[in-house]
């Protein structure tokens, strides 16, 4: 965890602001860093809310204290430098530019006893071609409403055994990066919902097994994958901290654990910086 040491000093310092503001609206952690989160000042709150697209997709917008925020999901191979959003105010669309610094995750090599999992036989590549897809489609889910809710509570206690955006090598080879944060849980723990949202999708997944996708609103969705059921459906409403099923091991999963996702605009970014105490 090389950024934790001031991580809970920047949090406390911006829940004061927010609360000195009146308005105890949650906002992530800015870590504007591949598979991190900007979060961009806007206009003051007495104006119209603006809109919001980077990388040609819509991104949340939410008032705090006295003015309007973006919400900026930044893809992991993102590169470094400067990068433009676009702001649509009354009608009138103008670029606002931010800087991407770099980060630098470690490697994580995995043994996967299942070599089914690691280089899946042929006759099953209809099958994940078609669910990568609806995946895809899931991510890339925007509702305009409601303003989204971003104080997550970790969704099961237990041992973060995987980090966001661990290069992973799998039987030794290379694959794409961890998109989530895994906690290690026995079998059976419930898992819960990280912030109230609305479920949009349970899922069967042959990678990530019995999967659970909750829309926050605007763009902000969780998901919660590799469970041994799932016990919500989709258009149901959760509350923060509400039961959607139980941990397993269901899809590729070197052990019972939940994986948990976070996806901002269309892209997966780190679950920590959602995480107001720290955890
Ligand atoms: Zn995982």
């Amino acid at each position: 965890m090389p950024d934790a040491p001031d991580r809970l000093p920047r949090f406390a310092a911006g829940l004061a602001f927010l609360l000195a503001s009146g308005l105890a609206v949650a906002l992530p952690q800015h870590a504007p860093v591949p598979g991190g989160v900007a979060v961009l000042r806007l206009e003051s709150a007495s104006a119209p809310a603006p809109g919001v697209h980077f990388a040609g997709r819509p991104q949340p917008v939410v008032r705090t204290g006295d003015a309007w925020f973006a919400l900026i999901g930044i893809p992991l191979d993102a590169e470094s430098g400067k990068h433009e959003a676009m702001v649509t105010q009354a009608g009138v669309a103008r670029p606002m530019s931010f800087a991407i610094r770099p980060k630098h995750y470690p490697a994580q090599r995995l043994r996967i006893p299942d070599r089914r999992m690691v280089e899946p036989p042929p006759e099953l590549a209809a099958r994940i071609a078609a669910e990568q897809q609806r995946l895809q489609a899931l991510k890339t889910h925007f509702s305009p409403a409601p303003a989204p809710d971003a104080d997550f509570i970790l969704p099961a206690d237990g041992r973060l055994s995987g980090r966001f955006g661990l290069r992973r090598i799998l039987n030794g080879q290379p694959r794409a990066p961890h998109a989530g944060l895994d906690v290690a849980v026995a079998r059976g723990t419930p898992v819960r919902a990280a912030a109230p949202g609305t479920v949009l999708a349970v899922e069967d997944f042959y990678f990530a097994g019995k999967t659970v996708v909750v829309d926050h609103g605007q763009g902000l969705l969780t998901l919660y994958a590799h469970l041994a059921h799932a016990d919500v459906v989709a258009g149901q409403t959760l509350r923060r901290g509400e039961a959607l099923g139980a941990s397993g091991a269901s899809g590729r999963a070197t052990g019972p654990h939940r994986h948990w996702g976070v996806l901002l605009g269309g892209t997966s970014v780190d679950p920590e910086l959602f995480l107001f105490d720290g955890r």
